[in-house]
């Protein structure tokens, strides 16, 4: 089985997405960016962003949160109340889509990371790595982090790359089989505009192509949690 999971949405190609993935039947989850609602920079207009993601809960597919802003690991004082400001806006959305409150599942951005710190010595300070000190924040505010089995780099995928992308799911998916595990598949519908933009074009047909091969091997997908 595999898993479909978008970060950073909603954006530009989230309702070419949508289209896919109803054509298809398949559900997935998505991790949207309180920022990306709220203030829509990809668009200009969070009456069409909210749309979008009241569309996909409608569709079935599970609203998780990926905090407002996507803030950097090094800015981890910040993120329980980053965590909340987006959890918050989810569950808005959701209510609007008339689907039950509940627990919102959350996805940290960038996933867990070594991250370099000054700590207090003896001695002045000490310039340490340290595992990821957003953890400990998320377990104090009752919150999992919800990885995934691989990522694709799929933010920086040219337009006409989607047959490349499906290829390495595609291979991704068989290595998990071989494991007797199944595959969490970490996509990106939007982004925060910094680097990459927001448009996710190869996403959309890598997705197309991964589920119509799927169903050729009769591979199921799920969602999580
Ligand atoms: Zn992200």
């Amino acid at each position: 089985m595999y898993a479909l999971t978008f970060d950073d949405g909603p954006g530009p190609d989230t309702s070419a997405l949508l289209d896919v993935l109803r054509a298809a039947g398949v559900r997935a989850t998505f991790f949207l960016l309180g920022r990306n609602l709220e203030e829509a920079p990809w668009c200009g207009d969070p009456a069409r962003a909210r749309a979008l993601a009241v569309r996909a809960a409608r569709e079935g597919h599970v609203l998780g949160n990926h905090t407002w802003s996507h803030l950097r690991p090094d800015r981890w004082l910040e993120v329980a109340a980053d965590l909340k400001r987006g959890e918050a806006v989810v569950r808005a959305v959701r209510a609007e889509a008339g689907l039950p409150d509940g627990p919102v599942p959350f996805r940290l951005p960038y996933g867990v990371r070594l991250v370099e710190q000054t700590l207090p010595a003896p001695s002045g300070t000490l310039g340490a790595v340290t595992l990821d000190p957003r953890l400990p924040v998320l377990a104090s505010v009752g919150r999992a982090h919800l990885h995934w089995t691989s990522d694709f780099e799929d933010w920086a995928l040219g337009p006409a790359e989607g047959g490349k992308l499906a290829a390495k799911m595609i291979a991704h998916v068989e290595q998990c089989i071989a494991l007797g595990i199944d595959a969490v598949l970490d996509l990106h519908d939007s982004g925060t505009g910094s680097s990459f933009g927001y448009q996710r074009k190869a996403t959309v047909e890598g997705v197309r192509q991964l589920i119509a091969e799927g169903q050729r091997r009769k591979w199921r997908s799920f969602t999580v949690p």
